[in-house]
């Protein structure tokens, strides 16, 4: 006999024992789980049951208002965090976010957003926004650091199958705030840790007070406490050797020479200029660390130092940008052997730092939101659904990592012949084939978010 509890939102089965006595079982559900029951009988082993959950999970999925009413807390309201809170709200979840600063903003730069990142925005709607206020380069040029071309280079439209579009993160982030709502956020609030009990959890916050929900969502960066308490044996982020430097600047699209975007390649230099609106460029500069003279601090120092060896171009954006940042030596972790616990998950750098050479960390972390949204959608078991998630992104994350670190090691090369060689490969390398290799990357980490 087969009923279904609403109130536990589980499934029940009774089955019958051989003994002649009657079992209960408490089994939860997953789509498209198939669970064989046997028990044994003196010598002989007997089949009980063939259960197909994709048939009976259908009944969990008529909408419950216990279920519709769950709670999430989602500590950290950077691009993972309100990307989470739109998909959960879509999902029908209340949703509060938990954010240590006390005023919402992105830094004034940009980014680079692949074509995963930008099916992922659409499911979460904001997808035309960004591209509306955003730019989706076609024409590229190479340049060693003294202004010699390398390459020249148009994208065919269509060939990374969906928009790569780069934009300044105050535009990104200004559409998931307005679509999270800013009566989500709590500013102000800094997570110390959380206590679980029983099917509930409980948000610790640094001014004293808590708060409560059925699932925890640590998207809280790089050094997430949440990630601290769920792993805490685990070594510090892992520093990289490479140094990088970020601005952004308005009103000099000219500098660009009628292409959209301009990257430098030298020994243990590697630099990109990039439209990211109709008139802003973003740029971004990354040097191997030994290159980097002792005591070097600022954006504005590094850049004295190195503007001489490149081209007049460079010079001439990087001493219009007002806004520049040093963010020191990158850093990325090695990846874990599982992210959550009971209700509580990791979602976005919280999960995954990855270094900027796979231009993947914000996409990732959109990815996963939407992940993670759409599946406690079709399952009603809140701990059996974050484990399925995490078992569902975390191979694609990991293999990330790895190719960030091997993207780092090749662009960070300083070895003469080795730059040589480097050199020839970007000369030759036809860019169908590079645009091929960049789609197959992508598809591995989850372009797919819809399917
Ligand atoms: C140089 C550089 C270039 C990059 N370029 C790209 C690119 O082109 N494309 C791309 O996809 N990605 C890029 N990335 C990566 C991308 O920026 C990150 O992966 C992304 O921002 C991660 O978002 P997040 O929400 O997971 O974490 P974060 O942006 O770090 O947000 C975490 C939030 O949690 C808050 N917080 C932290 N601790 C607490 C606490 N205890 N309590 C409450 N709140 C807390 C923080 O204040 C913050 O608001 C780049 C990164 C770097 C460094």
């Amino acid at each position: 006999m087969t009923t279904f509890d609403d109130r536990h939102a589980k499934l029940l089965f009774e089955l019958p024992d051989p003994a002649g006595q009657r079992r209960l079982r408490d089994v939860t559900c997953l789509r498209g789980a198939r669970e064989v029951l046997f028990t044994r009988k003196g010598d002989k082993i007997l089949k009980l049951a063939d259960i197909h959950w994709s048939k009976m999970v259908v009944k969990s999925q008529i909408p419950n208002p216990k279920t519709a009413a769950r709670q999430a807390l989602v500590v950290g309201a950077g691009i993972g965090g309100l990307s989470a809170a739109i998909a959960l709200r879509k999902a029908g979840w209340d949703v509060r976010i938990f954010e240590r600063s006390t005023s919402l903003r992105e830094l004034g730069f940009g980014l680079g957003l692949a074509p995963n990142a930008m099916a992922a925005l659409g499911d979460l709607g904001v997808a035309e926004t960004v591209l509306a206020r955003g730019f989706e380069p076609a024409r590229g040029e190479m340049r060693r650091m003294d202004g010699t071309v390398l390459k020249r280079a148009t994208i065919p439209r269509g060939i990374l199958g969906g928009p790569f579009v780069v934009a300044m993160r105050t535009a990104l982030y200004g559409a998931l705030l307005d679509a999270a709502g800013i009566d989500t956020v709590t500013a102000g609030s800094e997570a110390t840790g959380f206590t679980q009990r029983g099917r509930r959890v409980t948000l610790h916050l640094a001014n004293g007070t808590s708060a409560e929900g059925d699932l925890l969502v640590g998207a809280d960066g790089v050094r997430s406490v949440i990630r601290r308490q769920l792993h805490q044996n685990e070594p510090p982020a892992r520093p990289s050797r490479i140094v990088s430097v970020r601005g952004a600047v308005d009103g000099v699209i000219s500098h660009l020479g009628g292409v959209d975007g301009l990257y430098y390649l030298g020994p243990g230099v590697e630099s990109a200029h990039i439209r990211a609106s109709a008139t802003g460029i973003y740029w971004f500069m990354a040097i191997a660390e030994e290159l980097v003279p002792a005591n070097t601090t600022s954006a504005a120092a590094l850049l004295a130092h190195l503007a001489p060896k490149f081209d007049d171009t460079f010079r001439a954006i990087t001493s219009a940008t007002s806004e520049c940042r040093y963010d020191g030596v990158l850093v990325d972790r090695d990846p874990l052997p599982r992210w959550g616990d009971g209700v509580v998950t990791l979602i976005g750098d919280a999960a995954h730092p990855l270094l900027p050479h796979t231009g993947q960390g914000a996409a990732q972390a959109i990815v996963d939101a939407v992940t993670l949204a759409r599946m406690l959608a079709q399952h009603v078991d809140i701990e059996l659904t974050l484990r399925a998630f995490e078992a569902e992104r975390l191979p694609k994350t990991a293999a990330l990592v790895r190719q960030g670190r091997r993207t780092a090691r090749f662009m960070r090369i300083r070895n003469p012949v080795a730059c040589y060689v480097r050199e020839a490969a970007v000369r030759i390398a036809p860019l169908k084939s590079v645009m091929k290799l960049y789609v197959r990357v992508n598809r591995r980490a989850g372009t797919a978010v819809n399917s």
